[in-house]
């Protein structure tokens, strides 16, 4: 099938991009931002989206950068996945956000698609997800009215819904450093490399006299958003990772989980029990590297 017909605009400014939006809202037309095109072309040659407008950003090199702010690292939407792996910067100050990236489909999907893109999809089973969610990121959004900042854990609205107006545009991802003695650990199961995640996990911890402190699990591929699982965070806070400590947090963790979804891929049931053992998993990991 062949997309439906659509105006193409490629502004060269993010100002320009901006405005243009608005306008085009004003109109009553409905425009979408084109990033990589690795979700949205298969979307508009499906015709599960026929917008009237495309908002090429591929021209706006200023939103292509990845930068040290001190503790934070800024990542510009559009810069590609593929510069995101092998940011040197990315992979020694924050190896979550290095891991996450190499599970992103293929490198082809990664030279192609951009960071800013997997966070404005919202897709359930994006990494980029979980990791947003246990490192705290913040997301930096820019429309008519200025610029906004939003927390990772305001950003996810539901099913590829994340928080930016029909004329707003992310322009930035900010993620802190990894902290000196913070482990980490990122997991997920999926039938072949490169494919969709059928469920993942994320987590961080600190190791105070051999046990658990400030820990943040994050789950993603099991329901419309994804999740952290406070539950199992505070029950294996103050305990070892243990195996057993961390097999029973993970059981927690996918007990406490709303259904999860069910599908030709995979069923709740089997999602709900992927967790548990990715939690465990991911656990076990994280203590290993906090010590
Ligand atoms: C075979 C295959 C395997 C894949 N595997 C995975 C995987 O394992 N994990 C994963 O996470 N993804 C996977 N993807 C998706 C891929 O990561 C996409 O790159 C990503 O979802 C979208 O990024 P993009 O730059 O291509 O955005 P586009 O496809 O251009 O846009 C996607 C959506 O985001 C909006 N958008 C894009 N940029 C902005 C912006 N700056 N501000 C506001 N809205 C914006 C667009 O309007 C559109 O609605 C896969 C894709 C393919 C084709």
């Amino acid at each position: 099938m062949k997309p439906a017909p659509f105006d193409y605009y490629s502004p060269d400014t993010l100002e320009e991009a901006v405005a243009l939006l608005a306008k085009l809202e004003n109109e009553d037309l409905d425009a979408k931002i084109l990033a990589g095109g690795q979700s949205l072309m298969p979307m508009l040659s499906l015709r599960l989206a026929r917008p009237d407008a495309l908002v090429d950003l591929r021209k706006i090199g200023a939103l292509d950068y990845i930068r040290e702010d001190g503790d934070t690292i800024a990542i510009g939407a559009m810069t590609s996945k593929s510069a995101a792996e092998d940011s040197d910067v990315i992979r020694t100050r924050q190896p979550l956000f290095h891991e996450a990236t190499l599970l992103v489909g293929h490198r082809q999907i990664r030279n192609r698609g951009t960071v800013g893109g997997s966070f404005a999809h919202a897709e359930p089973t994006a990494e980029y997800g979980a990791a947003a969610m246990v490192l705290g990121m913040d997301m930096k959004v820019v429309g008519p009215n200025g610029e906004r900042i939003v927390p990772a854990k305001d950003f996810y609205v539901t099913y590829l819904t994340a928080d930016i107006d029909s004329t707003e545009i992310l322009t930035e991802v900010r993620l802190p450093v990894l902290k000196k003695g913070t482990g980490w650990s990122f997991q997920e199961m999926s039938r072949r490399q490169g494919d969709h995640a059928l469920a993942g996990a994320a987590v961080t911890l600190r190791l105070v006299g051999g046990v658990c402190k400030d820990v943040c699990i994050a789950v993603f591929g099991v329901n419309a958003s994804p999740t952290r699982l406070a539950e199992a965070e505070a029950f294996i806070t103050g305990k070892a990772a243990t195996e057993d400590n961390a097999r029973e947090a993970g059981r927690v963790g996918a007990d406490g989980l709303e259904e999860p979804m069910s599908d030709v891929h995979a069923t709740a049931q089997y999602r709900r029990g992927l967790i548990a053992t990715l939690v465990a998993r991911c656990l076990v990991e994280a203590a290993s590297r906090a010590s």
